[in-house]
């Protein structure tokens, strides 16, 4: 029998324990707070951000939006990331991607204070996950480790493929599984659009990460019995609903259900992980500000 894995399920249990974690700062005085900053007219991106807002309220942390117009100068976004710098009461700040075209991504990565970056993309943080010592795990990737923590699958000893090697999920997936301790000690393959014979790869993975933004790319000719399969795409594709799309993921469900052991669908699958991450690291953000510990799940 191939195990669907619940996202919702496990996205609910770690925001439990970051809402306790929540409490207990608000006990202390210190109520976590996260900016979120939107500078475009996307949307797929408004509907992201008031998901990360809604998840705020509902776990006790204060949320603050900021929204620019799309073509105002990048010099008003910068502003507006140095307030948040400064403001005591914001311990986190994400600033929505992708930002415009005239707006340099690195550059604002850059301006966010590093113990305010609960995205985990400053090169700081980049650099202290590389190196073994995260300070805040970037959210989806970390998201996927508390996936197979959770579902009780093994990475140690695995050969875990991932596919996509973009700053947000591929390269810090990969570094995540072959740190030491749990949730590491895989051995990790990197592909991407470049790599010659995926298949051949990906079925001579024990673990296969998909994160390539390319609908259904990985069918279950491509896995071999007894896989674990995580899919991180989220693709909209045309289709005959109320909203005249659907979301699909980077894995063709179905033929990759009937060799994989494991497997998560979407939607429910890596998403809800990837929004109570970024609690998790909001909260976390707060307690490193404050001094105040709190016990993470
Ligand atoms: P990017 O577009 O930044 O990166 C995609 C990566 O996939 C690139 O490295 C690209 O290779 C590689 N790729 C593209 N086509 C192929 C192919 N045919 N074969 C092998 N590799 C390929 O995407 P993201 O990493 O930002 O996102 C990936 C997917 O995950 C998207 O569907 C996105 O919506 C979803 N996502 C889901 C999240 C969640 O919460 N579940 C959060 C973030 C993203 P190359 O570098 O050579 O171009």
């Amino acid at each position: 029998m191939t195990t669907v894995i619940d996202g919702n399920e496990i996205g609910d249990q770690i925001t439990e324990g970051v809402a306790e974690c929540t409490e207990t700062l608000v006990n202390e005085g210190v109520t976590p707070g996260l900016a979120t900053v939107l500078m475009s007219d996307d949307g797929a991106s408004e509907t992201y951000v008031s998901m990360k807002q809604q998840a705020c309220a509902e776990i006790g942390i204060e949320g603050y939006h900021y929204e620019l117009d799309a073509d105002e100068p990048a010099e008003t976004l910068f502003a507006t990331i140095d307030d948040l710098n400064a403001d005591p009461a914001v311990h986190g700040i994400l600033v929505q991607m992708p930002v415009p075209d005239h707006v340099d991504k690195r550059e604002v990565l850059e301006r966010i204070d590093p113990m305010k970056d609960v995205d985990g993309f400053h090169p700081e943080n980049v650099g202290r996950l590389v190196s073994g010592n995260a300070r805040y795990k970037p959210c989806t990737p970390h998201g996927v480790q508390k996936i197979l923590a959770k579902t009780g699958i093994e990475t140690e000893g695995k050969d875990a493929v991932v596919v996509g090697r973009s700053d947000i999920v591929g390269k810090p997936m990969a570094n995540l599984l072959i740190q030491y301790g749990s949730g590491g000690n895989a051995t990790a393959t990197v592909c991407h659009s470049r790599t010659d014979d995926l298949a051949a790869k990906t079925r001579d993975a024990d673990i296969v990460i998909a994160a390539a933004g390319v609908p259904e790319m990985i069918d279950g000719s491509m896995l071999t019995e007894g896989t674990t399969v995580i899919d991180v795409g989220i693709n909209r594709v045309d289709a005959d609903t109320e909203k005249g799309y659907e979301l699909v993921g980077d894995v063709d469900f179905e033929s990759a259900k009937a060799k994989a052991d494991a497997i998560t669908p979407v939607p429910g699958g890596v998403g809800p992980l990837t929004i109570a991450m970024l609690m998790y690291n909001t909260v976390k953000a707060a307690s490193l500000q404050s001094g105040v510990d709190v016990t993470l799940p």
